[in-house]
């Protein structure tokens, strides 16, 4: 696990999640000005309890209710005795342990129960001012962070990479289109993203994944017009299956994207 400070303001943390060495995934948590960005997984908790103890946090604000970015998030609440917003839909959710597919609780691990705070409209802290946006796509009530006077867009799981091959069974890659469209108006500068860390030229990186998005949603478009069915045109446009496909039972898929997108 790695801590360290990246400016005056803002706390990184970063490890792996996974209880198999082979299958990890990294999870990076953000401390910026007393707001703690997202609560990793559950199966990073122990690692993450005494980093998070020594730092003022006045407050968590998750992303989306997904395993990976609330793990923490009832001890955080019974330890830390601060606020953990979430979107006010996912409220609910957030009050009942997870009940995870085996390769969802392999990587992540289960979440407990939490009671959540419902999400401000923006959050301020001693310096800055954090715009709560609504990014619906990779999850319906996903909110995205942006700190406009330093151009800082804390993203979840919105970003991750240039290029998505494959979708969860509720993400909407259409919505993911019409989030990235109003996100690339901003004058963003970095990224901080929830699983591949910071990132600069955030601008031009929303914007590829962006351009990546419609070269798909074109290709899709052209094929159904040939009067193809959303299978073919899945084996079509993404011929090897990914392994997560696989360890996933077709949970997560690029069906999943060809058919939202
Ligand atoms: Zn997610």
């Amino acid at each position: 696990m790695i801590k360290k400070k990246i400016n005056e303001y803002i706390t990184v943390i970063n490890t792996k999640s996974g209880s198999l060495p082979f299958y990890r995934l990294d999870i990076w948590l953000y401390i910026v000005d007393g707001v703690l960005i997202d609560a990793g997984s559950n199966n990073i908790l122990n690692k993450i309890k005494f980093p998070l103890q020594q730092e003022k946090i006045d407050c968590a604000a998750i992303t989306h209710i997904h395993e990976d970015h609330t793990g923490a998030a009832a001890w955080i609440k019974n330890n830390l005795k601060i606020p953990v917003y979430v979107a006010v839909n996912s409220i609910d959710e957030a009050a009942t342990k997870t009940n995870l597919p085996f390769y969802r609780k392999v990587v992540w691990g289960n979440r407990e129960a939490f009671v959540a705070n419902p999400m401000p409209s923006r959050i301020e802290t001693k310096n800055f001012s954090l715009d709560v946006i609504a990014a619906p796509g990779h999850h319906k009530d996903h909110v995205v962070f942006y700190e406009k006077s330093n151009g800082w867009l804390f993203s979840g799981d919105v970003y991750v990479s240039r290029k998505q091959k494959v979708a969860l069974t509720d993400e909407n890659i259409g919505d993911a289109i019409k989030t990235l469209n109003r996100l690339v108006q901003l004058d963003i500068g970095k990224i901080f993203c929830a699983h591949t860390g910071i990132h600069i030229g955030g601008k031009e990186k929303l914007q590829s994944k962006l351009d990546f998005f419609l070269n798909i949603q074109n290709q899709v478009n052209t094929l159904k017009k040939e009067g193809l069915a959303l299978k073919e045109i899945d084996k079509r446009l993404f011929p090897k299956k990914n392994l997560w496909t696989i360890c996933s039972g077709g949970e997560w898929s690029s069906l999943n994207l060809v058919r939202t997108i």
